[in-house]
């Protein structure tokens, strides 16, 4: 099977070993040693001197954890939505009764820096900016060196969800001003799901300290003391620990900047192999993400169908859209353990699928070689 969805993503060999391993005393020196390394290989990919927290839950929980470490109930934060996933961190926020002004930029587009900045300048009152690095319902990557700029120039909080960028598309915490960086181990971090990392800035743990809004498995305080001793506060994941280890060590010898461009050529050739097929790319190409396309079905041809077909008869597993844009557009995930000939099947699959239910547009059925 060709698992080519925006997480979970396929594994390694020696990741899959590494699950594989017997159980060990979370509270014992491997467990220590494990969690150490671990810590350290996140932190080089955080591009970060804080600590990274490793928490027990999905990429979701993440986002909940930093909401309820930060913020104080009534408190007001700007949430930039350009999808799906900025929706959920403003339902998080509005779940944990902030008062939330979510500014919603057109789908398939990033949001506007200067719209943000305005925003600020205008209300003295918002703390911080919370949004998403790269929206995998639309396939569109913000640009968060720019956004943290005009945040810090208003001198308020920036919160990035950078669950489907971090470890594949850059993302300079310390030296781009970012307060809050959340991501989860079945994206870029060719791990299994399972485990969420967070890293704070000092200014983003001074808002720890004033919060007012309640919590209990996810609190940072206690994590960061337990990540002291080498442990976490509750049973982690260590099976997954276990995965993350194994795959850092594997990107950590390709090297960060090999890793930025191995994505970076695989969404151009993602990206022109679907617009050889006469298809339309959803997402502004000046905003494309070089983790997640999406496309919209041809006219007349169900996306449904076509994931179907693919899974059936080719063994490739695609995805479609969420919310509004269910059954109109295909998602093909190229994030974490990937390479050009992974997505050269995709795209013959898919492209032999469409013809298949109809589709000939010039130049259907021609895929470039790897
Ligand atoms: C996958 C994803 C999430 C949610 O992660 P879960 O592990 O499914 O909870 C959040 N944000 C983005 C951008 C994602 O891609």
């Amino acid at each position: 099977m060709n698992l080519r969805i925006p997480g979970p993503t396929p594994l390694p060999p020696s990741v899959r070993e590494a699950v594989s391993r017997d159980m060990i005393n979370h509270r014992g020196p491997e467990f220590a040693r494990l969690l150490h390394e671990t810590v350290e290989g996140l932190k080089h990919f955080f591009q970060t001197s804080q600590e990274v927290l490793l928490l027990t839950g999905s990429g979701t929980g993440g986002m909940e954890a930093v909401v309820v470490n930060l913020f104080s109930p009534g408190e007001k934060v700007l949430v930039a939505s350009i999808g799906h996933f900025g929706q959920r961190f403003g339902d998080i926020c509005r779940a944990f009764g902030l008062q939330v002004q979510q500014l919603d930029f057109p789908m398939g587009t990033a949001a506007d820096p200067d719209v943000i900045g305005e925003q600020l300048r205008a209300d003295p009152e918002i703390s911080a900016v919370l949004v998403t690095h790269n929206d995998t319902s639309t396939g569109v990557t913000n640009d968060i060196e720019a956004i943290a700029k005009v945040v810090k120039a208003a001198d308020r909080m920036l919160v990035v969800d950078a669950v489907s960028s971090l470890g594949a598309i850059e993302l300079k915490m310390d030296e781009w001003g970012v307060d809050a960086v959340v991501t989860g181990s079945q994206k870029a971090w060719m791990a299994p799901p399972g485990l969420a990392m967070v890293a704070l800035s000092q200014r983003a743990w001074d808002a720890h300290a004033r919060k007012k809004l309640p919590c209990y498995y996810w609190d940072f305080t206690a994590a960061r003391k337990s990540a002291a001793k080498g442990e976490t506060p509750w049973t982690p994941a260590v099976s997954t620990v276990y995965g993350l280890h194994a795959a850092l060590q594997l990107m950590l010898a390709e090297g960060m900047p090999a890793i930025f461009e191995r994505h970076r050529r695989i969404g151009r050739y993602v990206r022109d192999g679907l617009k050889q097929m006469g298809l339309r790319l959803f997402a502004d190409e000046r905003y494309a993400s070089d983790t997640v396309t999406a496309v919209w079905a041809p006219d007349g041809i169900s996306a449904k169908d076509v994931i179907g077909k693919m899974q059936e008869d080719h063994g490739v597993v695609i995805t479609g859209g969420q919310g509004s844009l269910a059954g109109r557009i295909l998602r093909i995930g190229h994030i974490g353990y990937v390479d050009v000939p992974d997505i050269q099947m995709v795209l013959e699959a898919l492209s032999s699928t469409l013809q298949g239910l109809g589709y000939s547009p010039a130049g259907a059925g021609k895929v470039a070689s790897a």
